[in-house]
C-alpha cells in the first residue's frame, strides 16, 4: 500500500510558504491506519521498549496504538501548564522565537527503554528537545519513528546519534 497516496498537501498552512503535511486523510481510511500500525510496529517489537513518547498533538494519534500494540506504556509530551504533576522542561529553537515541552518527572524510570513517535519530521527541533526531556528523566531513547521525514529540511542531522525511522519520505 502506498501510504504516500493518503496523506494530503495543503500549501500555505499555518502560514504562506508551508507545505503542511494533512495525515487526517491518512486517519480517516482504516485500511491506511491499520498499514501504518502494522509497520510501526514491524519496526518496534522484540526491541525490549518499554514506553513509547509522543509530543502534542498529532504524535497522540500513533503514539498509544503502538504502545499497546509491543506492550509498552505510552507517556505525553505537552506545551506548557498542560500536564497536572511535576514536570520537566525543555526549552527549543523555532524559526522565530523559542517554545517548550513538558513531560511529567515521574513519568519515566531509569533504565525505562524509549521509543520517540510524532507524526512529521520536519526541521528536527522538536524531536530533539523530547530526547533531551527522555534522558533528563532517565530514559534510554532506543529510536524515533515519525509517519513522515520531510528529507529536505535534514531534520535527521539533529538526531543523529539515534536509529530514526519513517513510513514516508518527501
Ligand atoms: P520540527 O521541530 O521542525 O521538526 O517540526 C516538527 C513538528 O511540527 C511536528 O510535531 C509536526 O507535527 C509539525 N510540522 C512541521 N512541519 C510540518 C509540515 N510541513 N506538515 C505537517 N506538520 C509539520
Amino acid at each position: 500500500m502506498d501510504l504516500k497516496k493518503y496523506i494530503r498537501d495543503i500549501e500555505d498552512f499555518p502560514k504562506p510558504g508551508i507545505g503542511f503535511k494533512d495525515i487526517t486523510t491518512l486517519l480517516i481510511d482504516p485500511k491506511a491506519m491499520q498499514e501504518s500500525l502494522n509497520q510501526f510496529v514491524a519496526l518496534a517489537k522484540g526491541k525490549g521498549i518499554t514506553k513509547v513518547v509522543s509530543m502534542e498533538s498529532r504524535g497522540f494519534f500513533f503514539g498509544p496504538m503502538i504502545a499497546l500494540e509491543i506492550n509498552a506504556g505510552f507517556i505525553p509530551v505537552r506545551k506548557p501548564g498542560k500536564l497536572p504533576a511535576e514536570t520537566i522542561s525543555q526549552e527549543y529553537a523555532l524559526e522565530y522565537g523559542t517554545d517548550t515541552l513538558e513531560i511529567h518527572k515521574d513519568a519515566i524510570q531509569k533504565g525505562d527503554k524509549v521509543l520517540i513517535h510524532d507524526d512529521v519530521l520536519a526541521t528536527g527541533g522538536t524531536a530533539e528537545a523530547v530526547v533531551k526531556l527522555v534522558e533528563a528523566a532517565g530514559g534510554e531513547v532506543v529510536q524515533l519513528d515519525f509517519i513522515i521525514d520531510l528529507t529536505f529540511l535534514n531534520g535527521i542531522e539533529k538526531i543523529k546519534k539515534y536509529q530514526v525511522n519513517s513510513l514516508v519520505q518527501y
